[in-house]
């Protein structure tokens, strides 16, 4: 064959007829893609006779192809979708022909008349209606492409149902297909439009996303791994059943689609040998970091239990008279074999496995309950402000979880503020209005926190119901030595006083900060300068003095 080897694969591959060749038996050996495509039959179905319409479609083709006494046939064939379609075929037998062996090929297309399958578009899977195995390899390849115009990476996600042949045997292949549509969707729910999720063959899914970061691909597969989870009804039947992941990193692990491909598959392998229900990168390192995130979030589940946050506090002062005037609340983590950990360490993992929404609720009842602690021992009253994440206050109980901790612990609503970041302002802007007034009916003050780092759109200074402004640290520690920090600085400062919004600058480490921005009419500093955060005892001390005369630089 030689040479022509290629010309004859290219013909194969590409020909708009469905090409199936028999050998000297008539068992089929080889079908072509545009087979696949017409009977929604992959190759690898007919060679093994992997589902009853497969097995069946083979016999009969083997019959047909070792007859060949006439050189067409037209009839009835089973397509994957379960139903049977006219096909004509053209027969041909070949003597010594390309596979070195008398064999015989026939050109198949469908029948007259003939209905297409339900999804018959090319390379699609009939049914689940997913891109199949044909095109897979093209649609990495374009993923890679386009990773590789815009400097971005890709990560390929290969997923294995564990034991799905349990379902098979126990429910029945028509259970099992019905498993598979429903796989199908809750993949594609995974994933945005973007993404690509194609079923390849059996239980065997792949999934071909770009990635903005490495750690999303952890956080989509995590994200698989709970859709999956979550039992299914089929036919009446609750069907609990678990996946296995394996992850190739383009361009970190593979340079090309094929080799990418096969990385991903011996993660799945991987991952599988493991124990299954887990996913597995191809590079230790990934892996490496993917067993210490999820370690930190059993510690910090543990940590939960064991009580092991605690709430740092730290003044808001009156700067012409070194006046406490508030609080912020700012978490620490104390590890029993770490010791203190910041919040910077643990905030971002909490918010993506959901813990932020117990930590967030815990914060809040412990500082509502500690402030009004403090207003019970008679020291001066103060506003003592919390952070709040994203994920929390776009949980429709947000309001709810504020209003218990103000009632539980008693504390007057006027003395809470929240601190929200623009970035939780965007997207659905009229639930974020409706959130915003619910809390502010309840008496809670709203500031924005880093103001001037987000998406800043000032529109939504007019829209929302906010009370104050906060200078971000960034404008701040600049203000003395960057001319445009201090312009920003400044233009901060003259938009609250214009809007009628209180104005906090947070981060000021040095008299000069404080100079410049209460000269500039920022009355209210927040930072190191006055008071690193305290303990709730030790800022108690500060508090009972009431005044800060000398800065406090203790911790
Ligand atoms: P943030 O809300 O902007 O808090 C201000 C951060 O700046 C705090 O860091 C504070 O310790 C630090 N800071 C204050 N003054 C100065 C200063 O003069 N110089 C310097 N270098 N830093 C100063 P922290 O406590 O590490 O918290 C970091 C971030 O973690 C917070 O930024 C906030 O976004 C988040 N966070 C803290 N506690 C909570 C919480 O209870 N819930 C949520 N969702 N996030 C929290
Ligand atoms: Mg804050
Ligand atoms: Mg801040």
């Amino acid at each position: 064959m030689g040479g022509n080897r290629t010309l004859l694969d290219f013909l194969f591959d590409h020909s708009a007829d469905g090409i199936i060749v028999g050998g000297a038996m008539g068992q089929p050996l080889q079908v072509n893609r545009a087979f696949e495509a017409i009977t929604g039959h992959p190759a690898a179905d007919i060679r093994t006779g992997a589902t009853p319409s497969a097995a069946a479609a083979r016999d009969q083709l083997a019959a047909i192809l070792a007859a060949a006494g006439s050189p067409f046939w037209s009839g009835m064939l089973p397509c994957a979708d379960g139903h049977d379609r006219r096909f004509d075929i053209i027969l041909t037998s070949v003597e010594e022909g390309a596979f070195g062996a008398p064999c015989t090929v026939g050109l198949l297309r469908p029948g007259h008349g003939e209905t297409p399958l339900p999804d018959q578009r090319f390379g699609h899977d009939p049914l689940t209606g997913l891109p199949n195995h044909v095109i897979f390899l093209d649609r990495v390849e374009r993923a890679l492409l386009q990773a590789n115009r815009t400097g971005g990476s890709v990560a390929l996600l290969m997923l294995g149902l564990d034991r799905f042949i349990l379902i098979n045997d126990a429910l029945g292949f028509t259970a099992g297909d019905r498993l598979l549509v429903e796989v199908a969707q809750r993949l594609t729910d995974c994933v945005r439009e973007i993404d690509t999720v194609v079923r390849l063959e059996g239980d065997k899914f792949a999934l071909v996303m770009a990635l903005a970061a490495e750690d999303d691909s952890v956080i989509v597969a995590e994200k698989v791994l709970t859709a999956i989870k979550v039992p299914f009804s089929i036919d009446g039947h609750e069907v609990a059943i678990t996946a296995s992941l394996g992850i190739g990193l383009f361009p970190q692990d593979a340079a090309d689609g094929p080799t990418l491909v096969k990385q991903a598959d011996t993660a799945l392998h991987h991952a599988k040998l493991s124990g299954r229900n887990q996913y597995q990168f191809f590079s230790a390192e990934l892996n490496r970091r993917a067993r210490a995130r999820l370690d930190l979030e059993a510690r910090m589940r543990r940590a939960l239990a064991n009580e092991e946050f605690v709430v740092y506090f730290q003044p808001k002062v009156r700067a012409a008279d070194g006046t406490i005037v508030g609080a912020e609340a700012l978490i620490r983590w104390n590890d029993p074999t770490e010791g203190l950990i910041r919040p910077a360490e643990f905030i971002t993992v909490a918010e993506e496995t959901g813990m932020i929404e117990e930590i967030g609720a815990w914060v809040l009842r412990h500082s509502c309950r500690q402030n009004k602690r403090w207003q019970d021992r008679r020291l001066p009253s103060i506003c003592v402000a919390v952070n709040v994440s994203t994920r929390q206050f776009r949980n429709r109980h947000f309001v709810e979880t504020v209003r218990d901790a103000l009632r539980d612990s008693g504390l007057d609503p006027s003395w809470l503020e929240l601190e929200i970041t623009e970035s939780m302002l965007m997207g659905d802007v009229d639930t974020a209005v409706s959130r915003m007034n619910a809390l502010r009916q309840l008496g809670v003050g709203l500031s924005i926190d880093d103001f001037g780092t987000g998406y800043s759109s000032l529109s939504y200074l007019s829209r929302f119901p906010i009370t104050t402004l906060k200078i971000d640290r960034a404008f701040v520690v600049d203000v003395d030595t960057n001319p445009k920090a201090a312009e920003i600085a400044r233009a901060i400062i003259g938009l609250s006083k214009g809007l009628n919004l209180d104005v906090v600058a947070e981060g000021c480490e040095l008299p000069a900060h404080v100079k410049f921005l209460t000269d500039h009419g920022c009355r209210t500093i927040q930072g190191f300068y006055f008071s690193r955060p305290l303990p709730a005892d030790e800022f108690e001390k500060l508090l009972r003095r009431g005044v800060l005369a000398q800065p406090t630089l203790s911790r």
